[in-house]
C-alpha cells in the first residue's frame, strides 16, 4: 500500500506546471521575457524573412547584361555597324542586320539578364538564420527559461 502512494505522489510531481518553478540547484527560474520562453528570436540579420536581398544585383533579380553591356543592341559583326557590306564591289544592305547596324541581344532582354547568383529572385538564404528565419535565444540560449539570481 505504501508503494503505491510513493507512485502516486510520484505522478503528482511530474504533473505539475513547469514554470516558474526551482531549479535543482534552488535558483528560481523563469519565462525567457527575451524570447517569451519560445527559446528562438526572430532574426536581426533578415528580419524574420529568412531571406535578404542578393547584394549582387541589390535585390533586382537582374544585372546588366555583360554581352551587349546593358545596351541591350549588339553591333553587327557582319559590317561592322556600318549596316552594309560589299558584294562584287556592290554595296547591299548588311542581311544580318538589315541595314540597322546593330540587332537585339539574343542574351537579354533590353539589356538585363537574370542574377546568376541569386538565379533572378533577387533574394539569398539569410546566412546568419540558414533561411530559418529564426535564431536560438542568446539571453537564455535558447532553454526559454532565466535563471533569477
Ligand atoms: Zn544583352
Ligand atoms: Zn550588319
Ligand atoms: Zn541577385
Ligand atoms: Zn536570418
Ligand atoms: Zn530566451
Amino acid at each position: 500500500m505504501r508503494k503505491i502512494l510513493l507512485i502516486l505522489a510520484a505522478v503528482a510531481l511530474a504533473l505539475l506546471p513547469a514554470a516558474p518553478t526551482l531549479a535543482k540547484n534552488g535558483a528560481k527560474t523563469i519565462t525567457c521575457v527575451y524570447c517569451s520562453g519560445t527559446g528562438e528570436v526572430s532574426c536581426a540579420y533578415c528580419i524574420g524573412g529568412g531571406k535578404v536581398n542578393c547584394n549582387y544585383c541589390q535585390g533586382s533579380g537582374t544585372v546588366k547584361c555583360v554581352y551587349c553591356d546593358g545596351s541591350g543592341r549588339v553591333r553587327c559583326e557582319e559590317c561592322l555597324g556600318k549596316g552594309y557590306t560589299y558584294e562584287n564591289g556592290a554595296k547591299v544592305e548588311c542581311r544580318k542586320c538589315k541595314g540597322a547596324g546593330s540587332y537585339d541581344c539574343s542574351l537579354c532582354e533590353e539589356g538585363k539578364m537574370p542574377c546568376g547568383v541569386c538565379l533572378g529572385s533577387g533574394k539569398l538564404k539569410c546566412v546568419v538564420c540558414d533561411g530559418y528565419g529564426k535564431v536560438k535565444c542568446t539571453v537564455c540560449a535558447g532553454t526559454g527559461q532565466m535563471k533569477l539570481e
